[in-house]
Parts: C-alpha cells; structure tokens; sequence
C-alpha cells in the first residue's frame, strides 16, 4: 500500500449532490485542496442521470422539512445558475391534476401546503382553465404551478464538474472508497482504483454524497446505521417512453395527484420535447436498473385516465432510477439526513443520507448547507 496522502476535504461520490458541493466549497474554501472520489469513470451514472429532470417549486411536503425548505430555496438558484451559464432548461410550470372528487379535495390541501411553503405562483384552476392551457389533457380540476420546470442534468454536473476543477478541485474517477476510519488528523480513506490498486488518503473533513451507498459509508465509519435510521431502502423508478406520434402535445409537466411514498407517475417532458411516464415505485432488494414490461398495462391504465389520447401500444419501457429511501412502505415517511456527526465524536464526518427527490432541485441549497455545517 502507498503511504497517505494528505488533504483537506475528500468528498465521497461525483453525482449532482457531491459536484455541487464540491463546486461550492472550491469557491468558499479557496486554497483548500479539495477531492472527490467517484467509483465509475465518469460523473452522475447513478440515481443524478436517472430521474425526471423536474425543477420543483415545493408543494406537497411539510414545511417544517428540509425537503421543503432547500427545494423552495434550491428552486431559484438552479434557475439562476442556468441562466446565467447557458445550462439547458425550460421553467414549463406544472398541473397536478384531480380525476375524482377525493383528488379535488386532495388538490385543495396541496394548495394550502403550497402556500405555507412559500411556493409561489400556486393557484387551483378550473376544468376550462385546463383545457385552454393543455387542450389534450382531462381532469375535473387542477393545481397550477407556474414555478415547476425541467434542466439537462448532464450539463448541469458538467458545468458542476468543470466550474470545480477550474478552481483547483480534483474529481478522481475509478476511486472507490471501501474503508473510513477515524484518525488523530480526522480520517483515513480507503481506496481501491480500477487497477486494483490500494491507496489511502488522510482528511480532516469528509463528505460523505454516496447516494444509495451512502448508508455503507456511514457504517464504514462506525455508525449502527439501523440504530441511528441511516439504512438506505432501494425503491425502483421506472418510466416508459410514450411514442413520437404524440411530440408536441403537452407544453408543461402534468401530474396525477401524488400517493404517499411518490408523487405519482407523471408526464415527463425532455427539452427536445419527447414524453415518458413514470416514475412507479416498487421497493428492490438489488440494484438493477431493468425495466418489468409486464408494469406496461399498470402504467397505461394509470395515464390514460388524464392522458385520454394514449393508446397501449404508444407505451415502451425507457429507463428506470433508484430513490434511496430511509423508509420502507408503510412506515413513517423520513426527511433528508444532512448531519455533521461532531455529537458523535465524528466531527468533520457529513453525511448527506436518503437524498431521493427533490434532491436534483435542491443541489445548490444542500451544498450551500454542508458549507455552513463545515
Ligand atoms: C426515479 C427518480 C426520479 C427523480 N426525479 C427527480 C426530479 O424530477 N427532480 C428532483 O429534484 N429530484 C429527482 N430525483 C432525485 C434526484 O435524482 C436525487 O436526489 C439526486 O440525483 C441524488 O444525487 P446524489 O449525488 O446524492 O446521488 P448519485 O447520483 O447516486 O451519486 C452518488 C455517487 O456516489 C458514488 N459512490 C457510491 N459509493 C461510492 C464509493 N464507495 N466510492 C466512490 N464513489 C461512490 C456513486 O457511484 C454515485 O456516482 C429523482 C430520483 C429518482 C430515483
């Protein structure tokens, strides 16, 4: 084994949420030698290239949660640094709709949380209001959000990535941390490159973005990750991709009123303006990214009720993500864990844990967090 290296930060895992603090940190921390250690060779192949690309506005959630607060807060910065660097997006504005009675009552508490969320621009709208806005859509009512939106998460961690590394941060690619340990400097990592060669690193400060690995790495360190409710449940995403006949059909995100675990397979518009449905979620022993094609039939029958214009055979499986949820069905639904484990005689330790949606929106408002915890 080679004799440690020394530096000040290590940041573990190169998704949206490890580049954004990275980025962040290489503006705040200046001079500090700053490195990011990312198994796969190349950034985002996990959960951050995975997922709906939707800019939230904040509806649904409590207040109170950092869910909540860093997607509210996290909404206008993404907007701004997507302007500002020429990053792809589009701020479509979203309707959830209702299709029953029971869902327009839903849709009325949404809007109440909304609004005690600080999202702005929310307001409930009529069955007309709907079909002037999207002519191809049904629902009985709707909630309008003009706020929601969608961003090329590529180019996003790129601009993340290349914003970093320009002001002296390394992103090591083909690292994968398999061991942590504290030390009288703060800790030693572990690493094993794709050589199978074993290196170690020393660092006062490490962060852990390990996205769905994230509870290993905690337990890496020394924490009872069931003890402590850091235990990551795998809960699958999948989507279908809607044939290219109905291009240019939506001109926003439509949603179905949301279930407790997700928010609902929705229409998912790319910026080329191509359509998929999904996400589902159904809770997975392994990391696989494969796609059921018997979930065909569940995802049209669940569509067609607000896209009428559907037909079964317009569906074919796409791709799927993994939420890294710290609750399984039936249980209690759990906040993002942001900590720096200093109570724990771990300090320097952060751990980012259970970043599930709307982690992509709120990237800018985490890493402007772990800023201050450090
Ligand atoms: C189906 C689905 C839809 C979603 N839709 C949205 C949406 O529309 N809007 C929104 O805001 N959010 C959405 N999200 C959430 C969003 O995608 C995540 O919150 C975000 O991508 C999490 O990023 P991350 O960097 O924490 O994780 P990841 O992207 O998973 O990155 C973690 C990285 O850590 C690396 N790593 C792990 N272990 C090690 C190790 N031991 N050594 C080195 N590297 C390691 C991994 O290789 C990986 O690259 C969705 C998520 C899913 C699953």
């Amino acid at each position: 084994m080679r004799p440690v290296d020394r530096v000040d930060i290590v940041i573990i895992g190169a998704g949206v949420i490890g580049l954004a603090v990275a980025e962040r940190l290489s503006r705040t921390k200046r001079g500090a030698e700053i490195i990011v250690l990312e198994r796969h060779d190349g950034f985002g192949r996990e959960t951050s290239s995975r997922n709906s690309e939707v800019i939230h506005a904040g509806l649904y959630y409590k207040e109170n949660l950092l869910k909540t607060k860093l997607c509210v807060q996290g909404n206008p910065m993404i907007y701004e640094l997507c302007r500002k660097e020429g990053i792809p997006h589009r701020k479509t504005g979203k309707i959830v709709l209702a299709t029953t009675q029971p869902e327009e009552q839903q849709l009325a508490e949404i809007l109440a949380q909304a609004k005690t969320n600080g999202a702005s621009g929310v307001c409930l709208i009529t069955r007309e209001e709907i079909e002037t806005m999207e002519p191809y859509v049904c629902g009985l009512s709707g909630l309008y959000s003009p706020e929601s939106g969608i961003v090329d998460s590529h180019q996003l961690m790129h601009f993340l990535e290349q914003s970093a590394e320009s002001r002296g941060a390394t992103v090591a690619y083909g690292t994968e941390v398999i061991g942590l340990e504290k030390s009288v400097e703060g800790y030693v990592v572990e690493i094993k490159d794709t050589d199978g060669e074993q290196l170690q690193l020393e660092s006062p400060v490490v962060i852990n973005c390990a996205g769905l690995w994230a509870d290993r790495i905690a337990w890496m360190a020394g924490i009872d990750v069931n003890a402590e409710g850091y235990r990551i449940f795998p809960c699958k995403g999948e989507y279908f991709s809607v044939s290219s006949r109905h291009q240019g059909k939506l001109g926003q995100l439509v949603y179905p009123t949301p279930s407790p675990i997700h928010l609902g397979a929705h229409a998912v518009l790319s910026l080329d303006d191509r359509l998929k449905i999904g996400p589902n979620a159904v809770y997975v022993d392994e990391i696989s990214y494969q796609i059921d094609p018997d979930h065909q039939k569940e995802f049209y029958q669940k569509a067609k009720r607000f896209l009428p214009f559907l037909d079964y055979e317009d569906l074919t499986p796409d791709m799927a993500g993994i939420r890294p949820k710290l609750y399984r069905q039936g249980e209690e639904f759990r906040d993002f864990i942001i900590q720096e484990e200093g109570d724990r005689g771990l300090s320097g330790l952060v751990n980012l844990v259970g970043i599930e949606s709307p982690g992509l929106t709120s990237c800018l408002a985490i890493a402007e967090t772990v800023d201050r915890l450090l």
